[in-house]
């Protein structure tokens, strides 16, 4: 028997489930029987295995609201939200069941032979999860292992679980044979570590802190295991005087404020060019006041709470600096207004000027806090966008496109986006340059790190 832990609605700070705390014995069991169901697996026809992919996916669809609804409860993000993510989930799962033939190998010009080459599935997949996109982030990985012939052991977040674990039971329903997606629930220090290190593990794909990330690798290293790193981000949106400030504006709460930002990719950081300062911060107030917090069940609210009150503490301690400290510099200061009562609130919060060298500036938040910075001309947009060891994501606005495509090459991020703050598209490729990790999901690029390139040469001289 296995302890079980309390699962907690941040917005209500009610118990909504009992979830158990496995050890390493009950993951060591859950990776054999994903090791025993690889061969089958991989032996599925492309065809049969892309139909239970989209018979999965259809399933998923059946729970659309089922599945949001637990997300919202267990997270606390606005429903609105968790319906796109689940939307999302299917989309991702129709979209791998579709690549499932398509991963091809190649011939290869040679000499004295035929040169060919397969994408061989790596086996187990031990996949780690974050608290942030708890059912999104899943299917990430689940998509691409199973349609490349992968078997996948799913480590939600302790305090998220949730909707991995409904996700599991609708892959059985649809039809995946057992054992190929499992979720087991436990601590990141006993689950996590253990599939990192067990030895029957393949590949670990990762998304969560950098030190968790750092952690993962070093133990996954005993193993030469494959590891993927999707990790923390400090990400700029660079607003130039030229830009729509409108748009930019009007815009920015949901790069910053989406999921309470609690997300890799908030741009906790806008760069605002000096001419435009005053302006855009005008703007930027009205946006950030009618970004509503509250009940994240009512479809009008754009904020739910932090996902747990140990969690705003640490958002909190951000605000020490500059703003409370006596005789600390002084900084505008925008928020807007939070519920009372039960829920884990903190209000979205703009601090403007903010100072480059003040620890919201530098460091991951991984809450509605940003710093407004100013810049003078594209050198130190690119500097100031530059300096932090993180490289996911960021935003740039400005109406002159060769100034666009200049920066977009310029700022080392994986992702960036040009007069938008979108970040996350089921096709396009996703994942982070320097500390913010390595290997890339979604879009056809994901399908690589869920296999590996056998090169056969047959001879064929006499
Ligand atoms: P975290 O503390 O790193 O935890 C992530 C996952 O790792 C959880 O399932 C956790 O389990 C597990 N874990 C903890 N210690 C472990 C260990 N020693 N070995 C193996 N697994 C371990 O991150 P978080 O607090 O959940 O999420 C916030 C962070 O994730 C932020 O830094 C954010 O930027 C990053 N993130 C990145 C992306 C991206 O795609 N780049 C997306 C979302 C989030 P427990 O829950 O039991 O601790
Ligand atoms: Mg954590």
């Amino acid at each position: 028997m296995s302890d079980v832990t309390d699962v907690v609605n941040p917005a209500t700070e009610q118990v909504i489930a009992l979830i158990p705390i496995n050890g390493v014995e009950a993951t060591d069991e859950a990776v054999a029987r994903a090791h025993a169901a690889g061969p089958a697996w991989r032996a599925v026809a492309p065809a049969d295995r892309a139909r239970l992919m989209r018979r999965f996916a259809a399933t998923v669809e059946d729970h659309h609201e089922e599945l949001a609804q637990l997300e919202t409860a267990n997270v606390g993000k606005p429903i609105g939200e968790s319906r796109d993510e689940v939307a999302m989930v299917a989309e991702v799962l129709y979209f791998y069941a579709g690549a499932v033939d398509k991963h091809r190998g190649a011939t290869v010009p040679v000499a004295g032979g035929v040169d060919m080459t397969f994408h061989e599935p790596l086996g187990v997949v031990g996949a780690i999860i974050p608290w942030n996109f708890p059912v999104a982030i899943t299917s990430w990985k689940v998509g691409p292992a199973l349609a490349t012939g992968n078997t996948i052991v799913v480590k939600p977040a302790e305090i998220t679980p949730l909707t991995a674990v409904r996700l599991a039971e609708l892959g059985l329903e649809a039809g995946l044979p057992e054992g190929v997606l499992q979720v087991v629930t436990g601590k990141g220090s006993v689950v996590g570590t253990r599939l990192a290190e067990h030895p029957d593990v393949a590949k670990i794909a990762f998304t969560g802190s950098t030190e968790v990330g750092r952690d993962v690798m070093s133990r996954a290293s005993g193993t030469i295991k494959r590891v993927t790193l999707e990790l923390g981000g400090k990400s700029a949106s660079v607003v130039f005087a030229d830009a729509d400030l409108k748009r930019a504006a009007a815009s920015a709460p949901g790069g910053m404020f989406a999921n309470a930002g609690q997300d890799c990719c908030a741009r906790s950081r806008i760069l605002v060019q000096r001419g435009a300062m005053d302006e855009f911060l005008d703007l930027l107030a009205d946006a950030v006041r009618s970004w509503t917090v509250g009940d994240p069940t009512d479809p009008d609210i754009k904020m739910g709470p932090m996902v747990t009150a140990a969690h705003r503490g640490v958002v909190a301690g951000f605000m020490d600096e500059g703003m409370g400290a006596p005789g600390g510099p002084v900084a505008s200061h925008t928020a807007g207004a939070v519920p009372d009562g039960p829920g884990y609130w903190f209000p979205p919060t703009v601090v403007a000027p903010a100072d480059p060298g003040w620890r919201m500036a530098r460091e991951e938040i991984f809450g509605p806090i940003v710093a407004v910075i100013p810049f003078d001309d594209e050198d130190e947009a690119v500097r100031l966008a530059n300096d932090t060891p993180y490289g996911l994501s960021g935003s740039i606005w400005t109406r002159d496109g060769a100034r666009s495509l200049r920066m977009a090459r310029a700022v080392q991020a994986g992702n960036l986006s040009v007069n938008s703050n979108s970040s996350v598209r089921v096709q396009t490729s996703f994942g982070g340059m320097k500390q913010s990790g390595f290997g890339r999901e979604l879009g056809l690029e994901a399908l690589a790190s869920y296999t590996e390139v056998k090169n056969v040469f047959v001879a064929t001289d006499d």
